[in-house]
């Protein structure tokens, strides 16, 4: 028997939504605890940036129970994002157990001795409270705290009229409108922004970038969507993946050939599509070594804008700011009404005490979670979300119910604290040593592997994770209904009090 807890379930967005709905769904006493006003975390209205949209076409996006609506576009933006999450609150009855304007600052196990963690709130108006859980599932995103970056002459700049602001803060195109731009990154929002504001009229837009990276058009050669080649488990399997025996090592080195070819056909058709050529902007690392959560979609017009020179791209950094200018580590001079910084965001729990942070990240900034999941080393706890990739509301979806399961006790392949460890230091291994490029994001992101992870989740949770036909399964992304029904058949309990 399953006794129902009182869980305390830590963000409102994509990841807190699925988990509180898989614990309710339980039986179990859910508590979400948010800190900003709304729902929806980084598609929260007030965080977006204008014309934001989903990298995942919207029937990878989406939980396995509840498509997009047909009215959508195959890649939402960020409004209908957030209506679809306000919609799934609703339909799960959601809505009212989220405590909004209400921050987790600490937690620590109970002074009881009992099971579970007392956590510190701060409330809306401040005040600090207490309250004392049976488990807590810390779904916060990897996209909350701003990375910062501190640079000389910064507040003379800002004095004479300049501001800095972080990517999250360009969140309306008056910013941009008349006024020169520089933008320092080079991922996704980086040049989203940079295109929004030549959009938006703009006098001037600079993009300001260390290395030029491979980008994935929304339709590969113009034609196809790029799920259909990329997402596909044909494709996946030509990475080799973790915890393979050694006929698959022996497959592998037969198809190698065949895999280098498959790959710079890829470049050689992403250079003449994108123009990468005349842009300047040909990546020199091979597009297999980076294919990870960090491989972003081309923003669309971002390279026809670079080739026109209406986006002037620059290599390098900010160096430091020069009254109303930026100056570049190539020592290049740019004057600048507005710097935005799309440096990215901080990883971390804060919240948890340093001794348990010390058991979940290591020196190096690998987190230590089985399945991406959970550690044996944190009692009472999970983490829904941090499995991050290209589909990632499917991942939470998943994680989720995983998580509800291995937290009663009742996963058909319930580890051992030793299996967790020893799988976790073989994880850590792979991503260390055998595929530098998933140790990115602290090794939080499971592309290009999402089938493999997939299936190591439905296993665990004891039902097959594939389609019946082969060649659907081979060839097809991921189907997020088809998720769902695997999980409706499933061994079912219920949590009593
Ligand atoms: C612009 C943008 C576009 C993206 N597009 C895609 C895409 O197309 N496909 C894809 O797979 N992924 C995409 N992502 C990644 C995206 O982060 C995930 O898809 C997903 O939205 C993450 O949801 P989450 O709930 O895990 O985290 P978040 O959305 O970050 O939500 C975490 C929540 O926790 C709350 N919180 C944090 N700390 C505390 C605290 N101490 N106390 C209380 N509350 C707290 C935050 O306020 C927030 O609401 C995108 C990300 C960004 C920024």
């Amino acid at each position: 028997m399953v006794s129902r807890k009182k869980v305390c379930v830590i963000g409102a967005g994509v990841s807190g939504l699925a988990a509180a709905k898989a614990f309710a769904a339980r039986g179990h006493q859910i508590t979400i605890i948010e800190r900003s006003g709304d729902l929806g975390g980084v598609w929260e209205p007030a965080r977006s940036y204008p014309e934001v949209q989903t990298q995942s076409p919207k029937d990878l996006y989406r939980y396995t129970d509840k498509a997009m609506p047909d009215s959508y576009p195959e890649w939402p933006k960020g409004p209908q994002v957030h209506a679809y999450l306000t919609e799934y609150a609703k339909d799960n009855n959601l809505l009212g157990a989220i405590r909004f304007r209400t921050a987790v600052v600490q937690m620590d196990r109970r002074p009881d001795s009992a099971p579970g963690w007392r956590i510190d709130l701060r409330g809306p108006d401040g005040t600090a409270g207490q309250e004392d859980f049976d488990f807590v599932a810390v779904c916060t995103g990897q996209f909350n705290e701003p990375q910062t970056l501190s640079l000389p002459g910064e507040d003379a700049f800002r004095a004479q009229g300049g501001s800095i602001l972080h990517s999250s803060q360009y969140n309306d195109p008056v910013i941009a409108k008349g006024r020169r731009i520089v933008v320092l990154g080079g991922s996704k929002s980086a040049t989203d922004i940079a295109v929004n504001a030549v959009n938006s009229g703009a006098a001037e837009v600079t993009l300001v970038y260390r290395e030029p990276v491979w980008r994935i058009p929304y339709f590969i050669g113009g034609l196809v969507n790029f799920k259909r080649i990329l997402y596909i488990r044909a494709q996946e399997e030509m990475f080799r993946s973790w915890g393979i025996g050694a006929m698959s090592r022996f497959a592998h080195g037969v198809a190698k050939p065949l895999i280098w070819a498959n790959w710079r056909g890829l470049e050689s058709l992403l250079k003449v599509q994108l123009k990468l050529g005349k842009c300047d902007m040909v990546p020199n690392g091979r597009i297999e070594d980076g294919a990870n959560c960090s491989l972003p979609i081309a923003t669309p017009g971002f390279f026809p804008m670079v080739a026109d020179k209406r986006i002037k791209a620059i290599r390098g950094s900010f160096d430091h700011y020069d009254g109303n200018s930026i100056v570049m580590t190539g020592g290049q001079r740019m004057q600048a009404d507005v710097a935005v910084l799309a440096i990215g965001y901080k990883l971390g729990v804060p919240f948890l005490p340093q001794a348990y942070r010390d058991k979940l990240v290591d020196a190096d900034g690998q987190y230590r979670l089985y399945r991406l999941i959970a550690n044996p080393d944190l009692p009472d706890m999970g983490f829904v979300g941090f499995n991050s990739s290209f589909c990632t509301v499917l991942c939470a979806d998943l994680a989720a119910n995983w998580l509800v399961r291995y937290a009663d006790g009742q996963l058909a392949r319930q580890p051992t604290p030793k299996e967790m460890r020893d799988n976790i230091e073989m994880m850590l291994h792979f991503k260390r040593v055998e595929r530098p490029a998933a140790g990115v994001y602290g090794g939080l992101c499971v592309a290009p592997y999402h089938f493999k992870h997939f299936d190591e989740l439905l296993a665990d949770i004891g039902v097959s994770g594939r389609r019946r036909n082969p060649l659907v399964e081979k060839f097809t992304p991921p189907d997020a209904a088809a998720y769902g029904r695997f999980l409706a058949a499933a061994p079912n309990y219920r949590a009593v009090a």
